[in-house]
Order: structure tokens, then C-alpha cells, then sequence
């Protein structure tokens, strides 16, 4: 399939080497010239702005910072929109606010276009590994067209709903994980203040009540599990910053609907400082830092 994809990036990049990988012909732009000559060396055919990555395009695909970013990408005179053939699906698997993908939804709709949010999880080893899972806000019909695209990049879809539902469940998984984290790391520092030995405590907690993804795979306490970003400096892993940028968009949207998130407000705020201590480049499991010396 003839691919236009906007956004080669830390995600776009590898997900674009994945494609072409799978045999399909890929037209690429991005802003950056580094992030253009790896797509080149991959095998993608440049372009010089959006509109001339769709015109040719069965399908576009998006992987770009924020919502700014998405709606420039789309709507603007040098756009997605403005080059590309009715009927041409369109995928924008950027994480970004529900009521943005709505918008971009309704414009592409207007234009003859499908649309489908199709935000990512998995981070960038699931990029690179092409082990990605996409949650896709799209019709049943628009699913089912997309799925062998999105094959190509990643091994579980999950149709969420109408478009907008894909960045739904995205905020909501990210949100739990940011309070999940926040709870080991409160648990464990607690633990080894109190006097229990680290290891043991992590151990109790994974066979009882308490076990999450952040105590089991992740736990954010050094030396505990061997594989985690906390045994390597917290390199690597999911930046601070992005799950800061992730929970405002939670809380965001919930404020537009008056929900309450008490704890999504109160870990947006530890995230914060976080990054204010200039730790946002950590993996988030770093926020244990705000609890003592590790
Ligand atoms: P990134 O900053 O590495 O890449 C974004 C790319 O978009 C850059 O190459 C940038 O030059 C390009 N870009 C920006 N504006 C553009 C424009 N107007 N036209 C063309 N290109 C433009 O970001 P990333 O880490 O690849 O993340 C992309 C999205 O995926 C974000 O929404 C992020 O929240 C989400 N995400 C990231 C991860 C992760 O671990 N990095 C995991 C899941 C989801």
C-alpha cells in the first residue's frame, strides 16, 4: 500500500521503518532533516510537507508531538487535507485530547475522509520491535480497513468506539499508571524507612493484594527487578515529561466534563515537580526521587 506518514520522531521513526519492512511504499515528511535521512535510508520516498506526502497516499498516517502539532499537520494550507483524495483513510496515532481527535474527526469528514485516533501504547521499544498496541476510535467498517495497516507497526488493536475513544483509553490507562506508580514508590520508600528489607517488601507486594505493572515489571525502587528503568538510573523506559504531558490531558479533559480526578490532579502535580527538578527526562518510575535518595 502507498503510505503517507508525517512524524519520525523517537515512535514515528521506527513505526515508518516497520511498514516499509512489511512491503509498503512509504511517502514521508517531517520538519527535522535528521529524522528525513533516517526515513530516506530506511527506503521511504520524501516529501516536502504534509499536503505532498497524502496527495499519493491510500493512507496517511500521523505520529506527532501534540494536539498543535496534529491540527497544523491536517488543516493547514500546505495540509493533509488539502492534498489528499476523498475516500484516502486517515490514522493519527499521536496521543493528544479526545475533543482535538473529534475535530480532526469531523474536518476530515467533511472532506470525504475517514478518520481514526489510534494512540499507541508500548513506548519505543515497542516501536522499534513492531509489538506496539494501537487504541483505535473509528467505525467498524474503518477498523477492519485499517487493521492490516496498522499490522505492520504493532500486534494488538483494539477497537474502542467512535472516534475520540482511542485517546480516551489512552488518558485513562496513563492516568492509573501515573497513580500506580506514585503508590509503589510511596509503598516501598514507607517499607524501607519502617525497616523491611526492600526486596522482601516488593516480593510480598507481587503476591498480594498491591501487585500492579508498576510493582511487577516496574518496580520503581533500584535493584528490584533487573529488567526495570530503576535498575539502569531510570534511563530509558517512558519519559517523566511525557507522562506529565499525558496526565494535563487527562485532567484536562475531565475538567471539560466537571469528573472529579483527585488523584489524577494530585499526580500531575508530583510530575511537575519532577520535572521542575529537572528530572523529566527520567523513565517516570524516577518520581520515587521525591520520596528520598535513590
Ligand atoms: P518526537 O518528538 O520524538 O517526534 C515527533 C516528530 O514530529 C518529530 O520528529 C518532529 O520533528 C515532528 N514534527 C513536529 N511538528 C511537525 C510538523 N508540523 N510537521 C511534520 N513533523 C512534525 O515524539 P515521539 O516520542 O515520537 O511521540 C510522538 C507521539 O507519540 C506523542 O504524542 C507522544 O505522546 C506519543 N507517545 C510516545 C511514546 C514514547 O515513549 N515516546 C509512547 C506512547 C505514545
Amino acid at each position: 500500500m502507498q503510505i503517507g506518514f508525517i512524524g519520525l520522531g523517537h515512535m514515528g521513526g521506527p513505526m515508518a521503518a516497520n511498514l516499509l519492512k512489511a512491503g509498503h511504499a512509504l511517502t514521508a515528511f517531517d520538519l527535522s532533516a535528521a529524522a528525513l535521512d533516517a526515513a530516506k535510508a530506511a527506503g521511504a520516498t520524501l516529501a516536502e510537507s504534509p499536503r505532498a506526502a497524502a496527495q499519493e497516499a491510500e493512507a496517511v498516517i500521523t505520529m506527532l508531538p501534540a494536539a498543535q502539532h496534529v491540527k497544523a499537520v491536517y488543516l493547514s494550507d500546505d495540509g493533509v487535507l488539502a492534498g489528499v483524495r476523498a475516500g484516502v483513510p486517515l490514522i493519527d496515532s499521536s496521543t493528544i485530547d479526545p475533543a482535538t481527535a473529534r475535530f480532526i474527526g469531523e474536518a476530515a469528514a467533511a472532506h470525504g475522509n475517514p478518520f481514526a485516533d489510534a494512540p499507541v501504547s508500548g513506548g519505543v521499544v515497542g516501536a522499534q520491535a513492531g509489538t506496539l498496541t494501537f487504541m483505535v476510535g473509528a467505525d467498524e467498517a474503518l477498523f477492519e480497513t485499517l487493521r492490516p495497516v496498522l499490522a505492520g507497526m504493532g500486534k494488538n488493536m483494539v477497537r474502542c468506539g467512535e472516534t475520540g475513544t482511542g485517546q480516551i483509553a489512552k488518558i485513562c490507562n496513563n492516568l492509573l499508571l501515573a497513580v500506580s506508580m506514585i503508590g509503589v514508590a510511596e509503598a516501598m520508600t514507607l517499607g524501607e524507612t519502617l525497616g523491611i528489607d526492600p526486596a522482601k517488601l516488593a516480593s510480598i507486594i507481587n503476591t498480594s493484594t498491591g501487585r500492579c505493572w508498576s510493582a511487577d515489571t516496574c518496580n520503581p525502587y533500584p535493584g528490584i527487578v533487573e529488567t526495570a528503568p530503576a535498575s539502569r538510573g531510570y534511563s530509558g523506559g517512558f519519559g517523566a515529561d511525557l507522562m506529565l504531558k499525558d496526565l494535563g490531558l487527562a485532567v484536562d479533559a475531565a475538567r471539560g466534563v466537571r469528573q472529579p480526578v483527585f488523584m489524577g490532579a494530585l499526580a500531575q502535580q508530583l510530575y511537575q515537580s519532577m520535572s521542575q527538578q529537572g528530572l523529566g527526562r527520567l523513565d517516570f518510575s524516577g518520581i520515587i526521587k521525591l520520596y528520598g535518595n535513590h
